[in-house]
């Protein structure tokens, strides 16, 4: 007999699926059985399906195949923060983190495997990016962090950031597929208003989301205002300057009217000037905005040093004068290496996700 190549089911839409049944002679009104017990419950086989008679499932079986992610380990830091190193069917290694305040559980996710911008003070950026994420794997990270949240903390999940390995832009049509399932009913039903996609900024993906009337908040990792500072911080720049992420910024909130949030980390010798400051308040202007200051998480013993105190007040001062919020962010999950830009800092994990 004919070896049959079996499909990642879920790379199938609901549509597709009830044309598959239909095909083979059954009920249109499995694949709506199917998709939930794939989506809204995260089975991980077919024989857990019980409102599927057996001979269907040996029927799925023979077709199909479901890639679930394993959480391979764990890691939880003294403040709370919980890391997971995630395991994906073809053993390579993705990290994603849960990160509790009073207030908040927040996902933070990863996108792609290892990244392609060399964004030269992220530790993600040593690896060189090995493929993209599927929708599922994606998926899955939040469905794994929601479970952790509710076994370790008894709180719902109530936030999800793109802020993990990789960059959504440049996997955009798998990541919006995700946000797509995890706002749906079908799905976990999750509020897109609390889904934060952070990119390096990609203009022409700025404006196509635009276009495509997304729901969820948009974030920029800025870190400078100025061009040349920029460019050397994040290669990227060259690319799309400025000027042109300012103007896809302007396309953007003319279309959704959401305003953007720019996260920003001031380095010691850097940007820490008034200067830089002051170019930052004018960037800031071109629409509707907040900045984030985060904190520098030291990826070795390299060139980049988190900035003094007194240029971290100097900004903020120089913001707010302007009417601008800038809140100031502590660094979470830094004792496992959990914080921003610190995924994929050990060897370990480096020499786990197989090239
Ligand atoms: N590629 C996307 C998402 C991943 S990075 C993006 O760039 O936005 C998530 C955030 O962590 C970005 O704002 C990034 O600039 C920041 N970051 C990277 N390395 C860091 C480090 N060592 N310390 C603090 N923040 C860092």
């Amino acid at each position: 007999m004919e070896e049959i190549q079996k499909r990642d089911i879920r790379k199938l839409s609901q549509a597709d699926l009830e044309e598959f049944f239909l095909e083979q002679g059954e009920k249109k009104f499995r694949a709506k059985q199917v998709y939930e017990w794939l989506w809204n419950k995260s089975l991980k086989n077919f024989d857990e399906m019980t409102n599927i008679s057996l001979s269907t499932r040996e029927m799925l079986k023979k077709y199909f195949i479901i890639n679930h992610i394993q959480v391979d380990l764990m890691q939880h830091s003294q403040d709370g923060t919980i890391k997971n190193a995630v395991k994906l069917f073809d053993d390579k290694i993705v990290e994603s983190v849960l990160i509790p305040t009073s207030k908040r559980i927040t996902a933070c996710v990863s996108s792609q495997v290892g990244c392609s911008l060399d964004c030269n003070f992220c530790a993600t950026a040593r690896l060189k990016r090995m493929r993209n994420l599927n929708a599922d794997e994606i998926y899955d990270q939040v469905v794994a962090i929601k479970d952790e949240a509710e076994t370790y903390f008894k709180r719902p999940l109530t936030n999800i950031v793109f802020m993990g390995m990789g960059e959504p832009l440049l996997n955009y049509s798998n990541v919006i597929d995700a946000i797509d399932k995890i706002t749906s009913s079908d799905g976990l039903g999750m509020a897109p208003r609390r889904i934060t996609l952070s990119t390096v900024g990609i203009p022409k993906m700025i404006k196509k989301m635009a276009d495509d009337g997304v729901k969820f908040n948009l974030a920029i990792s800025l870190h400078s205002a100025i061009n040349e500072t920029r460019s050397r911080l994040m290669p990227i720049n060259d690319k799309s300057p400025l000027e042109e992420l300012g103007e896809s910024l302007r396309y953007w909130y003319e279309k959704t009217k959401r305003k953007v949030t720019y996260e920003y980390v001031i380095w010691d010798g850097i940007n820490d000037d008034e200067q830089h400051a002051r170019a930052l308040a004018k960037f800031c202007k071109i629409i509707p905005s907040k900045v984030n200051i985060i904190q520098y998480n030291p990826i070795d013993e390299g060139e980049f040093r988190q900035a003094s105190k007194a240029a971290v007040e100097m900004y903020v001062r120089i913001l707010e004068s302007q009417g601008i919020i800038a809140k100031v962010r502590k660094s979470r999950g830094q004792d496992i290496d959990a914080a921003c830009g610190q995924l994929a800092n050990k060897n370990e994990v480096a020499e786990l996700v197989k090239i």
